[in-house]
């Protein structure tokens, strides 16, 4: 008897079905991006008891010609796709004509639909893929498709769906991503009844983020543009302070379609090097525009995922438009015909406004760019102003991304001024015209750990220790390979733990670099002979313990992370520390350093200023309300 058989069609679209619809959530995209295709100015998805037994999706797009309506249930059926010359110019979310028939197979379904300008619309209903009901219908222009009982037919697939509440918060979830992608489009979100969010759907950028992604992490991004020929990158990212725990707000999108790209997170994530607390994430939303010819979203039937063909042109235009955005944002004057840069939000744009005054600002016709004025020395909020940074370049960059397919020559790119390479941050400092540093007073130095400095109408706390250990850092960072060293007068004995001794000797050329002479002695102990010239000798153990932590927490995966990591521990031991007794010109030094904006962050990320305006502290005493 032959083993080999032919499925049942039946079987077959249940099999294709579990390949598109995963869980209520891919319902919910797969029926977004269908509006979207349909041309919709606005959506409404609702969903109740976490997506199962109800998902609706209504849309004011094309519609659907009566003898279109039921086809579209059929596999393969779709108006996007006539033959495969079309798939490389792809500019559609859909175009396998797989999403209704997976989805029909698996629920039972209703349809009205309506084409702009017919007098009647049509009704088709469904179970498990086969029409029940078909005929015209009353209703308004577009489509509204509702699913109910999903994978009633097929009940392994519902015993791995998670608890309600997580499906629910599932579906909402891929609702957001799919409506932060289309400013354009506005989208209103309702669960059990309830609406989870709306979208304005006027086409900027920075209303969608604030409307889906919340005042509060809207406060935190910066926005950023570049491009390179026929690329575009625009979006805003989070300030290094405003790092999250985990990547959940990294929304990437290439042509308006959400995805998931280890070489974007690496070129986003790479631009932060140094300046984000370890552990700790950048939020985004960054929108690609590529010709769709240089990006392959034919891969994945989820397609989430997407294959760039120039790969590293990519990954660089992300990166730098990154780095110019947190290096302070107003590098317009620099950049090459910026696209409606008039629209872009102020660095402080969501902090400033509550949100009438927001949408009052949207109703408000758009206002001529003003006329450039002097710069107050402090932004909106905490963040300080760089006026010109010295930027460090990492020629290995790209090292650390791995690049999976062919890799291109690295093109000049014109969109932007790639950050000029600075050898050494002090020498940049004397050559380039000094950074303009504003009038201030030092009013002094509280416990004996923040200075305080009065800026015109401002007040503003430095936290010397993290102020002075960025210092370090960058001048560290910036020297030739070899780092001063000091011979300790005793050298000192260092037990380390089992299997710490290796990475010494694992590590042993990069501490020599770096100003460590450490040597074996018998069979488990080691001698510390030298520590680098910056730091106190009675530092060198708990510097050598913390650095032999950081490499066997693996937070050193390269060497360039390894060299890094050492030189944090060595500029926060040569750093004044908290408690100490600061002389004067060491506290103006300092201050200066802040003033002139080149320094923001301490290499772990903290912010080392803060600022109180005028206005705060009228309002603290309650002069004002
Ligand atoms: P695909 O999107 O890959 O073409 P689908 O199975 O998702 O396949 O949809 C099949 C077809 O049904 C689409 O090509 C389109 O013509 C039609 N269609 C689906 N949803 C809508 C909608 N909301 N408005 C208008 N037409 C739709
Ligand atoms: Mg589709």
């Amino acid at each position: 008897m032959p083993v080999i058989q032919i499925l049942d069609p039946h079987v077959a679209d249940l099999i294709a079905a579990g390949e598109v619809v995963e869980r209520p959530a891919s319902v919910v995209k797969e029926l977004m991006e269908n509006s979207f295709d349909a041309g919709a100015r606005n959506l409404t998805v609702e969903i109740r008891g976490g997506g199962v037994p109800y998902i609706r999706v209504t849309d004011d797009g094309c519609g659907m010609a009566p003898e279109d309506a039921g086809v579209a249930f059929l596999r393969h059926a779709t108006s996007k796709l006539r033959d495969e010359r079309g798939l490389e110019a792809i500019g559609t979310m859909g175009f396998r004509g797989e999403a209704l028939a997976a989805i029909s197979a698996v629920s039972h379904i209703e349809l009205t639909t309506r084409r702009r300008g017919d007098r009647e619309g049509t009704l088709v209903t469904l179970t498990a893929g086969d029409i029940q009901e078909m005929g015209p219908a009353g209703c308004p222009e577009g489509t509204t498709l509702v699913v109910r009982d999903l994978f009633y037919n097929t009940p392994a697939r519902l015993k791995f769906l998670k608890s309600d509440r997580s499906e629910a918060s599932a579906c909402v979830q891929a609702a957001l991503r799919c409506a932060l992608g289309r400013p354009e489009v506005s989208v209103r979100m309702i669960r059990d009844g309830s609406e989870e969010f709306f979208s304005p759907g006027d086409g900027r950028q920075d209303s969608c983020v604030y409307s889906l992604l919340g005042r509060e992490l809207a406060s935190t991004l910066l926005p950023c543009r570049g491009e390179d020929e026929g690329m575009t990158v625009s979006g805003f990212v989070s300030s290094p302070s405003a790092g999250r725990g985990n990547r959940a707000a990294q929304f990437f999108y290439c042509n308006g379609r959400f995805i998931k790209s280890q070489l974007l997170q690496a070129a986003l994530e790479q631009a932060y090097k140094n300046t984000l607390l370890t552990g700790r994430y950048p939020a985004c939303a960054l929108y690609l525009d590529l010709s769709l010819g240089s990006v392959d979203v034919n891969v994945h039937p989820a397609k989430t995922e997407v294959k760039f063909s120039y790969e590293k042109r990519v990954f660089d235009l992300v990166y730098h438009t990154v780095l110019a955005a947190l290096q302070g944002e107003d590098r317009s004057g620099r950049e090459a015909a910026p696209v409606r840069r008039t629209e872009a939000p102020r660095q402080d744009f969501f902090r400033s406004m509550s949100a009438e005054q927001y949408r009052a600002a949207q109703a408000a016709p758009a206002s001529p760019r003003p006329a450039p004025r002097p710069e107050p020395p402090f932004g909106g909020g905490m963040t300080l102003r760089a006026p010109e940074m010295p930027i460090q370049t990492r020629l290995d960059l790209y090292a650390d991304a791995k690049p999976t397919g062919p890799v291109e020559k690295p093109p000049v790119p014109t969109g932007f001024e790639p950050p000029a390479p600075t050898p050494s941050v002090e020498k940049s400092v004397q050559n380039v015209e000094s950074p303009r540093i504003p009038d201030h007073k030092i009013l002094g130095e509280a416990m004996k750990t923040y200075i305080l400095v009065e800026v015109g109408d401002q007040l503003l706390l430095i936290d010397k220790h993290a102020a002075h250990e960025r210092m370090n850092f960058d001048r560290l960072k910036a020297q030739d390979r070899t780092i001063m060293s000091q011979t300790l007068l005793a050298p000192v004995t260092l037990r380390p733990d089992p299997g710490d001794g290796e990475l010494l000797e694992q590590y042993d050329s990069l501490l020599r670099e770096l100003g460590f002479e450490i040597e074996p002695f018998g069979q488990r102990e080691y001698i510390l002979r030298a520590v680098p010239a910056d730091m106190l000798p009675s530092d060198g153990v708990p510097a050598v313990e913390e650095i032999l932590e950081k490499l066997r927490r693996g937070k050193a995966p390269d060497p360039q992370s390894a060299r890094d990591e050492i030189l944090h521990t060595v500029a926060c031991k040569a750093a004044i520390k908290a408690g100490w007794d600061t002389g004067r010109a060491e506290l103006e030094r300092i201050v200066e350093e802040v003033l002139s904006g080149r320094v923001k962050y301490c290499p772990h990320g903290r912010p080392v200023s803060a600022v109180l305006t005028r206005k705060d502290l009228d309002k603290m005493f309650k002069r004002i309300v």
